[in-house]
């Protein structure tokens, strides 16, 4: 489905081909035409349900959505303290990550779909679409699909049926995609994470009940919808922005079936010249090219320790050098940590060190032990999933490249990048 190819270059979008896609169009689709391929087909029969929650049985069928979610999101549809809310996050920070922003800037409508059927089942007062303030467009784009379904709705009686939807825009730093950053910072405080317990579920937004629910999951409500009235699998396919040493980096949409050497394949990359891959962004994992073959479905992903969730794919080529490719990703950490703990403040700063040190052969195999201690600390006591992101990548590359980490030591970079 998704064959179009986008290109993530110095922090711009590049489009390299139409996108010939039946799912992210090329341009925003307006109502009329969203009508036209289905939109709105099934809305009447979902209202007239009586137990509406079934809608997120289909999303963790499809697997886009974690089984212990739907626990906690029955407790907020039935609780008493009002208003609950329903937040989708088109925050979209993680490095490499596309879908969310053409899906609200294109999907418009069906975003827009999703969302109230997601809100009636979740029994909720007000849904706040929480943009990335990098995002201009895709705020535009839902402002003017907001205005051209009002009228729609008002003519089929439904406005006062529904709740109110809003656009804000949110602080960009990556953090502020962490679902509880993300509610401070729609409070008007700084996009920092809160401590757990509570869930957003119990209290999230001004203290009520929050559902944070990502845009990929929240636009694939009607096409699981429609499956399900028309007895169909309970099926979708998910998408995967591909960057790195590709030679078709784009945004791709295929089965959760699929084998990463074939996405990848399609990308252009030969496997051979596969050195490692970050499955789900370098805050998910770093994984070497010997698993290239996993399947790209979560109970597969989950035993390498990685989480697909943002469907960022970015492969490494054998040219490049585990060091160096560590040594931004780590920086990057240390540049996005909020700072609030200090195994994250303190430990990012630490990596980057020793990876300097590293780099430019100044390193001992004492630092690196010391720096995979940090890392480990990392993992176990930072205060959300950032710190614990940059200690686990690190862990990650270091164990199953430690050779590479050796020869630097000694002052050899195989990839030809240092020590020249
Ligand atoms: Fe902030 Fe990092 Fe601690 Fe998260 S882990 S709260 S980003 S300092």
């Amino acid at each position: 489905i998704g064959d179009g190819y986008y290109t993530f270059i110095n922090g711009e979008f590049r489009e390299i081909e139409e996108l010939r896609s039946d799912y992210v169009w090329s341009q925003y689709e307006p109502l009329d035409k969203y009508i036209a391929r289905g939109g709105y087909k099934y809305f009447g029969k979902f209202l007239s349900e009586g137990n509406k929650l079934f809608i997120l049985e289909l999303l963790i069928k499809a697997g886009l959505l974690g089984g212990g979610a739907l626990g906690r999101f029955k407790a907020l549809a039935d609780s008493a303290n009002r208003p609950r809310y329903l937040i989708v996050n088109g925050h979209e920070g993680e490095p490499g990550g596309f879908k969310d922003r053409l899906i609200m800037e294109r999907n418009t409508h069906q975003l827009l779909e999703g969302t109230l059927l997601l809100s009636l089942a979740l029994n909720v007062d007000e849904v706040i679409i929480a943009v990335n303030e990098r995002f201009r467009n895709a705020r535009a784009m839902i402002e003017r699909a907001l205005d051209e379904l009002r009228p729609f709705l008002a003519s089929r009686g439904l406005i006062n049926r529904l709740p109110t939807v809003t656009v804000s825009l949110v602080g960009s730093p990556y953090i502020v995609g962490e679902e509880t950053a993300l509610i401070n910072s729609l409070e008007g405080n700084r996009g920092e994470p809160r401590l757990r317990p509570p869930d957003p579920t119990e209290a999230g937004l001004f203290g009520k009940p929050t559902a944070v629910i990502n845009v990929e999951v929240v636009a694939a409500a009607p096409v699981l919808l429609g499956n399900y009235y028309e007895a169909r699998e309970i099926t979708i396919e998910k998408y995967f922005c591909i960057t790195g040493d590709v030679d078709k980096p784009g945004l791709y949409r295929e089965k959760l079936t699929i084998g990463l050497n074939e996405l990848l394949a399609k990308a252009g990359a030969k496997e051979e010249n596969v050195k490692a891959i970050f499955i789900g962004g370098v805050s998910s994992g770093l994984v070497h090219s010997s698993k290239i073959r996993v399947r790209l479905m979560p109970e597969e992903t989950r035993k390498l320790g990685v989480f697909l969730g943002p469907g960022v794919i970015i492969a490494l080529s054998n040219y490049r050098c585990i060091v160096d490719v560590m040594l931004e990703v780590e920086r990057f950490f240390s540049h996005e940590s909020c700072g609030r703990c200090e195994p994250c403040r303190l430990g990012t700063k630490e990596l980057v060190e020793v990876l300097e040190k590293t780099s430019m052969g100044k390193a001992s195999e004492e630092d690196l032990r010391w720096a995979e201690t940090v890392a480990r600390i990392m993992m176990e006591t930072s205060l959300c999933g950032l710190g614990m992101s940059a200690g686990k990548v690190f862990l990650d590359a270091l164990t199953q490249f430690r050779d590479e980490f050796e020869e630097h030591v000694k002052g050899v970079c195989r990839a030809g990048v240092h020590f020249r």
